[in-house]
């Protein structure tokens, strides 16, 4: 019934960049929802009946994968900014910046 234990992670390159592309109820007599499922990383697809407490599970995936990258994105910035202090700093403290950079 399922592509995978984890419908995130993908059937072909096991990485988890799954996404469902569609969702809708299973035709009578099929239990579950039908999902297409795409791999955004090596294009895999796969169309299947799954449990909702699968497909719920997959969403959860998404959201906290999504998160992670938000999370590493705040880092990134951060980390350029501390950078970008820390360049003027150096740049304060072997007198590169003068008064006078700020008075053109
Ligand atoms: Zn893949």
């Amino acid at each position: 019934m399922r592509a995978t234990d984890d419908l995130h992670i993908c059937g072909s390159c096991r990485r988890p960049f799954v996404i469902p592309d569609a969702i809708v109820s299973a035709p009578h007599g099929v239990e579950g929802l039908v999902a297409e499922l795409r791999c955004t990383d090596c294009g895999w697809t796969h169309i299947g009946a799954y449990a909702p407490s699968a497909i719920e599970a997959l969403d959860r995936a998404l959201d906290l994968s999504e998160r992670e990258i938000r999370a590493a994105l705040e880092i990134c910035e951060l980390t350029d900014e501390l950078e970008r202090i820390d360049g003027f700093a150096r740049a304060l403290e072997e007198d590169l910046i003068t008064p006078e950079d700020f008075h053109r």
